[in-house]
């Protein structure tokens, strides 16, 4: 005989198959079949949920809800009930679901008048893909055989959810929502943040028409005054004081430069003596410099081309008489679009009103790219024809943190912009809000947050944020952002300028890191096939000695009387540690000898980059006064997976079983030997990774400035403790990422991570 749950299960399925051997479409079919599971099982309600992707789950189909709040309800993995039931694997019921810990109330849903709930996963190879629940308007305790009668029918809606009509039904919705969204296209983020604004599609290149002057007396004449008016332009737009101080006045200082240099304005004069219009002739003298430059791989050279083409057109539009155009602007919001851009072309917009920039040709290291993000405007770049395919006018969002560009958003696109901007704000009045109070979590545990430091505009957040320290100083930037190759003394500059700014704040000065993506203009390109893994960072140095002598002379000069912390990067075993050291103790015996003034204190460290370092930690801790993680690169080489390679960026998560694993070891042995252990890389700078590190055991994270504040308030808001137990039994779950349940977990226990 049957039991009577299998009997009951039986009656439904016969009836599901009929529906779902039906010829119309699977929406219909999912709504048929809540209908009926609900109306078999006495129930009031019924939902059937499915993941749209790893986090996420979405209403597909309901019956006795609200109308239409199908495709309208989603759920994260953990998040309420229904979460709780996918995260699990597991059905859950509930006689009083309101008086539930894990109940979130769905007001669109008009669920106020049920109370009971029953839901149960919808399982695939393993995994739930969905729940299906049932719900009650009166208290109710779900028998085990109504537990087993929902579980057997949601085996079968598994089956229809892998089906390949289920699979075309989910396409064909993303389809259509991309269309709504009319294109959200992916380009690479160069300068984060949201905006929201009106296209004004960027043109200043025109082909030159006349090529031989008629009268060269004449050319010559135009040319001195569109040089000249030029020129003019420029010194009242870059006088601007709301510009600030930075790299990025230095860069447009450098234009301007460029712009009055006598040099090409003579090669320019001469095309026109020789016989040529002025716009021809400024186009000959920028086809002779592109010649000698453009096969060149060196970037600094390459910018100052861009550079050049920047300056060339502007004079061209001068000569034209169309430099003004671009003023007749009336939307007070936009958004500019361009092929390519100088930094100065930036300025001929009233840069307050500027919300985005995208570029198509963009690359990180272009000069604009850097002004934008000093002015705090998402850069989106590299969209193949993004740039034709806009008009003026139109409508356009821009995604900077995720590098998305929507053309014409739906209204529910641009609610959720305004939402993202409006919360921008907000986080922008609460980092000031807490920039006095104390970086310390609810149970009591400081935590130790400083910024990393890089380009001259960074050394304003040392202020701004109140910081604990600057946790790592790459001291690489300057050098790249120099033309030849500084001497102790501008060294020396650096770095006391850091250290005068930092006063009685720690700073740790890392050496050297160049190679790989990170190239010196004055150093030929080593075509090497693997860089990240080939002569950089520390093996540079350490066999050009000189090079490292004449840094850490400038790092003990720069802290004279003070205390010095310096530490090296990329080193693979601590025989390279012990080198490193040595030169620098070797450079500080020298400078007393000297009668040099010294450092109070010198303590020397190094970064955890190399995997195999983690093999002999022990040797190395005894050694070392403080060891920094450099998540970047360890997680690069710990998943053999390419840091700047767009197509993996998803593939593996730092929050994951083995690599939490791995950074839960590293800080219990550091603690074990007393040694400042503290992480630098991106990790620490992500709140929800940041709140992981913190359950780990980290007190010491070092991030970019503008990630200070969202991390000053995770730190806030979580209780370390707490964390700490639930992140050790997190571990233990082998999948791929732990990302969602600590999200979840993070919106359960009102733990800030936005
Ligand atoms: C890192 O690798 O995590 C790190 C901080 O160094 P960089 O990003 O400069 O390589
Ligand atoms: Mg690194």
């Amino acid at each position: 005989m049957k039991s009577p749950a299998v009997n009951q299960a039986m009656e439904i399925l016969r009836e599901m198959r009929q529906i779902t051997g039906g010829n119309y479409p699977i929406q219909e079919k999912l709504e048929q079949i809540v209908a009926l599971i609900a109306r078999k099982m006495s129930a009031d309600a019924a939902n059937c949920y499915v993941a749209v992707d790893d986090y996420t789950l979405e209403l597909f189909a309901s019956y006795g809800f609200n109308a239409g709040v199908s495709h309208k309800v989603y759920m994260r993995y953990g998040e309420g009930l229904v979460g709780e039931v996918a995260q699990n694997n597991h059905s859950l019921a509930v006689a009083d679901a309101w008086k539930h810990s894990k109940f979130s109330y769905k007001p669109e849903l008009g669920e106020d008048n049920l109370k009971s709930f029953l839901g149960v996963p919808l399982i695939r190879w393993n995994r739930a893909v969905g729940v299906l629940t049932i719900q009650n308007h009166k208290i109710h305790n779900y028998s085990a055989a109504e537990i087993e009668s929902l579980e057997t029918v949601a085996m079968i809606l598994s089956e229809l959810l892998a089906s390949d009509e289920m699979t075309e039904y989910k396409k064909e919705l993303s389809r259509t929502r991309g269309q709504a969204d009319r294109e959200k296209v992916k380009g690479v983020s160069l300068s984060k943040g949201y905006g929201l604004g009106n296209a004004v599609v960027h043109r200043r290149r025109q082909a030159v028409t006349q090529i031989f002057a008629e009268d060269i007396q004449k050319e010559l004449r135009r040319l001195e005054i569109a040089h000249q008016t030029m020129n003019e332009d420029l010194e009242k737009k870059f006088n601007s004081t709301r510009l600030g101080i930075g790299e990025h006045v230095e860069i447009l200082d450098a234009y301007r430069m460029f712009a009055q240099d006598k040099g090409w304005y003579k090669k320019i004069a001469d095309n026109v003596n020789g016989g040529l219009t002025a716009e021809a002739a400024v186009e000959r003298a920028y086809e002779d410099m592109w010649k000698r430059l453009s096969g060149t791989t060196d970037t600094y050279l390459k910018e100052r081309l861009h550079d050049l083409r920047d300056v060339a057109d502007r004079l061209q539009s001068y000569l034209r008489g169309d430099y003004g155009a671009i003023e007749n602007i009336t939307s007070d919001d936009i958004i500019v679009v361009a092929l390519s851009m100088g930094p100065a072309d930036l300025m001929d917009y009233d840069y307050t009103k500027i919300r985005g920039l995208i570029i198509e040709d963009g690359t990180p290291t272009m000069h604009v790219a850097i002004v934008a993000k000093a002015l705090g405007i998402p850069v989106v770049a590299k969209i193949k024809g993004i740039f034709s395919e806009i008009k003026t006018g139109e409508l356009l969002a821009i995604d900077g943190n995720d590098g998305y560009v929507y053309q014409n958003p739906s209204a529910l696109v641009q609610k959720r912009f305004h939402e993202k901007i409006a919360e921008k704000i907000r986080l922008q009045a609460k980092l000031e809000e807490l920039r006095d109070k104390p970086s310390v979590t609810k149970d009591g545990k400081k935590i130790n947050l400083s910024i990393n430091v890089g380009l001259a505009f960074d050394l304003d957040y040392i202020a701004s944020t109140n910081c604990d320290g600057v946790g790592l100083y790459r001291t690489e930037i300057p050098f790249m952002a120099s033309e030849v190759m500084p001497d102790v003394e501008r060294q020396q500059k650096y770095y006391q300028e850091l250290m005068d700014k930092a006063g009685d704040k720690k700073v740790i000065f890392r050496s050297l890191d160049v190679g790989s993506d990170k190239l010196l203009p004055y150093w030929a390109n080593m075509g090497e096939e693997n860089p990240a893994i080939g002569w950089r960072s520390i093996r540079i140095t350490l066999d050009r000695r000189a090079i490292l002598r004449k840094q850490v002379r400038a790092f003990l000069r720069a802290a004279d009387g003070k205390e010095l912390n310096v530490m090296f990067p990329m080193i693979s075993n601590l025989s390279e540690f012990e080198e490193a050291k040595e030169t620098l103790l070797i450079e500080l015996e020298k400078e007393k000898r000297r009668g040099r003034g010294v450092p109070r204190k010198v303590n020397v460290g190094l970064m955890i980059e190399v995997p195999a370092l983690l093999f002999q930690l022990d040797a190395i801790l005894k050694k070392a006064d403080f060891i920094s993680i450099g998540t970047n690169d360890l997680a690069q080489f710990i998943f053999a997976c390419d840091r700047g390679n767009p197509r993996l960026t998803e593939r593996y998560d730092v929050l994951s079983s083995p690599f939490l694993t791995m950074m839960g070891e590293i800080i219990e042995k550091a603690d074990k030997y007393g040694v400042y252990c503290s992480v630098c890389g991106e990790m620490a700078g992500n709140p929800i990774e940041a709140m992981a590190l913190i359950g780990l055991g980290y007190r010491n994270l070092s991030m970019s400035g503008s990630s200070f504040g969202r991390i000053k308030s995770m730190v806030r808001s979580a209780n370390a403790e707490q964390l700490k137990d639930y992140i050790h039994t997190l571990l233990k779950s082998q999948k791929k990422s732990l990302r969602p349940q600590l999200i979840s977990y993070a919106c359960d226990h009102g733990i800030e991570i936005y």
